[in-house]
């Protein structure tokens, strides 16, 4: 079975069918009993495989953790109930006071306040501009164990010299953690670039509807997890491949908590099998939206790689099968912005993206606020930008209801 979708859709049916059921069924029990409890003690050793609490694993989580392996093309994935529980799980399994984390610092807001909670426990964080693979070599000290990245920033659309970067990590012996939350595994395989981790925040485009909170992390199996010093002697035995994603599961999933209910698995699980038509749909929407935005008299500038004046336009075109369904553009500073954001009838004034209704924010005022204003400025975030989530809803409709707003 080779394409993307026949795989999501079919990837239940690989392994033991229950009853007959086409879909994975939702198993709601904590607790997973053995009538040998040597079985039991085996499964909590590691020596088989097996479910003891749900904390750790649950059988229908289990099933979306292989799905989301498969649309990686990674060995193992661990779920978690948030997107930023992924990321901050992984790194306090993997990192230590001392040790030094490269970022880029064209960043997710959350994240961003997520690292420099991490600097002030004693990883030190250096933020960089990820578009140049030389100001993230120049960073590298013997110190840094990790590189952070995101595929596409947040809100200005910049695009990280990935590949570079994945070379620069192959070479050093660096683990790479990729975020692929704004490409998705449709537009974007980070093993391409040979990541070691890849952060999937499972809320946006995975489940599409935005009904359900959930983070993924994936291991790809490029890493050596025998060089990484921080992996404990209990979890060096097997595979070393999955050394650093078995410490993640069992230092930070089950030690931390930050567990996925099965009932959430199962509507992202159902989210996950239209994730490729959706995207597809969002993608081209967000390309004709931007290009009329362009032109548009009221509009100061568009940030969207699929535009051809975009700094990494042919990057992105190399690298992601579409060039994303997020985009932000700066208002005229004539154009009063909140008259603006309330005049939109279609499109609703919300955070969140990937959700199948077009959403729009205006960041400064929210999701960057708190960082302030000369981080922002660092960031390239002005008072007058505005992100928008493209939607799957009709062309014309979205198209129609910006100009009445912007008019
Ligand atoms: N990574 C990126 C790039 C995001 O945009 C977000 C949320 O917007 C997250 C991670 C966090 O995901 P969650 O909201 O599921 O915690």
């Amino acid at each position: 079975m080779k394409g993307f979708t026949t795989k999501i859709v079919h990837n239940d049916r690989q392994r033991a069918i229950e009853h007959g059921a086409v879909h994975k069924p939702v198993h709601t029990s904590v607790a997973f009993g053995y009538r040998d409890a040597r079985d039991l003690a085996a499964v909590f050793q590691g020596e088989q495989s097996g479910y003891t609490y749900g904390r750790q694993v649950n059988p229908t989580v289990d099933a979306l953790e292989d799905k989301i392996s498969s649309m990686e093309d990674g060995i193992k994935t661990v779920c978690f109930g948030s997107g930023m529980a992924a990321i901050g799980t992984a790194i306090f399994s993997l990192l230590r006071p001392g040790d030094h984390l490269i970022s880029s610092a064209f960043l997710f807001g959350n994240t961003n306040s997520l690292f420099t909670t991490f600097d002030a426990q004693g990883i030190k964080v250096t933020f960089v501009d990820a578009t140049s693979a030389d100001m993230v070599a120049a960073a590298i000290t013997p110190a840094t164990k990790m590189i952070f990245v995101e595929t596409i920033a947040n809100p200005r659309t910049q695009v990280a010299a990935l590949e570079e970067i994945g070379a620069l990590c192959a070479q050093k012996g660096i683990v790479y953690v990729v975020d692929n939350t704004m490409t998705s595994p449709y537009l974007f395989q980070p093993k391409n670039v040979r990541a070691s981790l890849v952060v999937n925040s499972l809320t946006k485009y995975i489940a599409g509807h935005g009904n359900a909170l959930g983070g993924a992390i994936t291991e790809l199996g490029l890493y050596d997890w025998a060089q990484f010093k921080n992996i404990s002697q209990t979890y060096r035995k097997g595979d070393s491949q999955l050394w650093g994603i078995t410490q993640i599961r069992k230092k930070g999933l089950r030690d931390f908590g930050a567990a996925l209910a099965p009932e959430v698995a199962h509507h992202i699980a159902i989210g996950a099998e239209t994730l490729a038509l959706r995207m597809q749909r969002q993608c081209d929407n967000a390309l004709a939206l931007t290009k009329h935005l362009v032109c548009h008299p009221k509009i100061e500038k568009v940030y969207y790689p699929g535009l051809s004046d975009h700094p990494q336009h042919r990057r992105s075109a190399e690298l992601f099968r579409h060039p994303g369904a997020i985009f932000s553009f700066e208002l005229n500073p004539e154009v009063d912005l909140w008259r603006f954001l309330n005049r939109l009838k279609v499109v609703i004034n919300s955070t969140n993206l990937g959700d199948n209704r077009t959403l729009a924010i205006p960041v400064a005022h929210t999701i960057y606020f708190e960082m302030g204003a000369e981080r922002r400025a660092s960031m390239g975030i002005k008072d007058q930008l505005i992100r928008i989530s493209a939607g799957i809803e009709d062309l014309q409709d979205l198209i129609a209801d910006l100009d009445q707003a912007l008019d």
